[in-house]
C-alpha cells in the first residue's frame, strides 16, 4: 500500500498559540489553571494539558473566585467576560486572532447600520462566541438555506465561521447575494481551513481512500472528511490508529492521510506506522509561515 500524506496539515498558528498560552500560564501562575471549553477540539491536547494542571470547564460559574482562566481558541461571547469579572477571575484570552477579527467585523458592520448574517454551524463554540457580539441571523447550511425575511434592499454584511467548507460557504453566499441587493461579504474562512481543504482535494486525485486524523467534535476535521467525500473519495475521520478498521482497506492500494488544525502530528505518525505502508509520499500544497503574538501578560 502507498500512503500519500497531505502538506500542510495539522496544527495552525491559532492552535499553537492557544496551547502555548495554557503552558505558559501554568508556568507563570502555577496549577490549577482553568480553561473555559476545550482549549482546542482535540482530546489528546486537552489530556496532556490536564496532566500538567489545566482544568477544563464548560461554564465560567464552575471556576472558583479569583482563579486564573484561559478562554479557548474558539472565542467567547461578552457575557462570559462579564461573568468572569463578577467572579474576580484573572482571564487570559486565547481566542485565535482570526476569530477576534470576525468579532470586530460584526461590531463594525452593526455600528454602520447593516444587518448581519453569520454563515456557521449552530451550537459550535465559535458560533456561540461570534453570535454574542451583536444581533445577527445564523445561516446553517446543514439545515437548508433559510434566509431571514428582511426587505431585499436591507444593507447586509455576511461574516462566516472560520472553519467551514470553502465550497459550501460560497454556495450559501451566492444565495444571500441573490436575495439581497446591498451585501458586503467578508471572507472569514481562515488560511488553515482553506489550505487543508485544498490539500484534501489534491489527495483525492491520487488515492482510493482518505483518512483524516482528528477529533469528532472538530469542525475543521469534519470539513476535511466532507471535502474528500464531495470529491468522490471515501473518507474516515479517526482520532488515531486504534480506530483503524481492516475492512476499509479491501481493494485499496493508495491511501491519503491528512489532519485538522487541532491534531498533534504524533497521531498522524502513529497512523502511518500502523498502516505499515511500502512508501510514504508527501503531497505539497501551500506554504504556511503564519504565527501570532501571545497575549501581553505572557510575552
Ligand atoms: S483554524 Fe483558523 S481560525 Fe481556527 S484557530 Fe486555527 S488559524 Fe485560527
Amino acid at each position: 500500500m502507498k500512503v500519500y500524506i497531505g502538506v500542510p496539515r495539522g496544527f495552525c498558528a491559532g492552535v499553537v498559540r492557544a496551547i502555548d498560552v495554557v503552558d505558559l500560564a501554568l508556568e507563570k501562575y502555577g496549577a490549577p489553571v482553568y480553561v473555559k471549553h476545550q482549549i482546542v477540539h482535540n482530546p489528546y491536547v486537552v489530556e496532556s494539558l490536564e496532566e500538567k494542571g489545566a482544568r477544563t470547564v464548560e461554564d465560567v460559574d464552575e471556576i472558583p473566585e479569583g482563579a486564573t482562566v484561559v478562554f479557548s481558541a474558539h472565542g467567547s461571547p461578552p457575557e462570559d467576560f462579564a461573568k468572569a469579572a463578577k467572579r474576580n477571575l484573572h482571564v487570559i484570552d486565547a481566542t485565535c486572532p482570526l476569530v477576534t477579527k470576525v468579532h470586530n467585523e460584526a461590531r463594525k458592520y452593526d455600528g454602520d447600520g447593516r444587518k448581519l448574517i453569520l454563515v456557521g454551524h449552530r451550537g459550535h463554540q465559535e458560533v456561540k462566541g461570534t453570535m454574542g457580539q451583536t444581533p445577527m441571523a445564523l445561516l446553517d447550511d446543514r439545515e437548508g438555506i433559510e434566509l431571514p425575511d428582511w426587505d431585499p434592499e436591507t444593507p447586509i454584511a455576511v461574516i462566516t465561521q472560520t472553519t467551514l467548507s470553502v465550497d459550501d460557504t460560497s454556495r450559501s453566499i451566492d444565495e444571500i447575494e441573490r436575495r439581497f441587493s446591498d451585501v458586503i461579504v467578508r471572507n472569514d474562512l481562515c488560511y488553515a481551513t482553506t489550505n487543508r481543504q485544498a490539500t484534501v482535494k489534491a489527495l483525492c486525485k491520487l488515492v482510493d481512500l482518505v483518512l483524516v486524523i482528528g477529533a469528532p467534535n472538530s469542525s475543521n476535521c469534519n470539513r476535511l472528511r466532507d471535502v474528500a467525500e464531495a470529491n468522490g473519495v471515501t473518507a474516515y475521520l479517526i482520532n488515531g490508529p486504534g480506530e483503524l478498521d481492516g475492512s476499509w482497506f479491501e481493494g485499496v492500494t493508495k491511501v491519503g492521510i491528512t489532519s485538522g488544525a487541532s491534531t498533534p502530528e504524533s497521531l498522524v505518525q502513529d497512523v502511518i506506522k500502523a498502516l505499515d505502508a511500502e512508501e510514504v509520499l508527501p503531497i505539497e500544497g501551500a506554504e504556511e509561515d503564519v504565527s501570532f503574538v501571545l497575549p501581553k501578560e505572557l510575552r
